[in-house]
């Protein structure tokens, strides 16, 4: 049967209303169906979107020890509450929703330290100890193996170039400064960072 111009109007209508209800019903024009919000007696704890330097704030909401919520936060002065795809994104990088609408941690989030010995083919599973004992050994035996205290003109540089540090934007202001602070202290020059502009 052809659809008549005023039943398309009254599909689209109804369609249209049914946008403004939510799950169970209520009418989200208006105010009551913001009274059990699911962050209603979360805390909430201000953060820095790290996926590029544009740096974005976000507000975390956290209940019972668990993250229920990231959105933008209307008072920072960089974003003003908006977030890109990206940081609209970001509740996933820890948490997806399952099919009854709870948080669940995403099983795609790695979490387990995977190591490829040189030249194998394969990635094997490490804990965490291992792992950082395997990079302390190593960033010590390099150092110590290239270390400088004076360059060709007799300047002292107390240096290494072997060893170079690429911080993350998926940390924050406060932690790269901490990690500047480190590799410094080993004598690193080569230090950069991905989000840099
Ligand atoms: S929300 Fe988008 S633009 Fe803002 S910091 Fe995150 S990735 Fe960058």
């Amino acid at each position: 049967m052809p659809l008549t111009r005023r039943d398309f109007l009254k599909v689209s209508g109804m369609v249209a209303g049914g946008l403004f209800f939510n799950k169970k019903g209520q009418n989200l024009l208006k105010a009551e169906a913001y009274n059990d919000l699911k962050i209603e007696y979360a805390t909430e704890a201000a953060t820095i979107c790290s996926y590029c330097s544009v740096g974005c704030g976000m507000i975390s909401h956290i209940q019972d020890g668990e993250l229920i919520n990231i959105e933008g936060d209307p008072d920072h002065p960089i974003n003003e509450g908006t977030l890109c795809s990206k940081g609209s994104s970001y509740f996933n990088m820890v948490n997806i929703y399952d099919d009854e609408g709870e948080a669940r941690p995403n099983p795609g989030r790695v979490t387990k330290v995977f190591y490829r010995a040189p030249y194998s083919e394969r990635w094997q599973v490490k804990d965490w100890d291992w792992a950082l004992d395997k990079m302390a050994e190593r960033i010590k035996e390099t150092r110590d193996e290239t270390f400088e205290t004076t360059d060709d003109n007799g300047v002292t540089v107390n240096r290494t170039t072997a060893i170079a540090h690429l911080g993350s934007a998926m940390c924050n202001n406060e932690e790269n400064y901490i990690f500047h602070k480190l590799v410094r202290s080993l004598g690193l020059v080569n230090i950069d960072h991905c989000a840099r502009l």
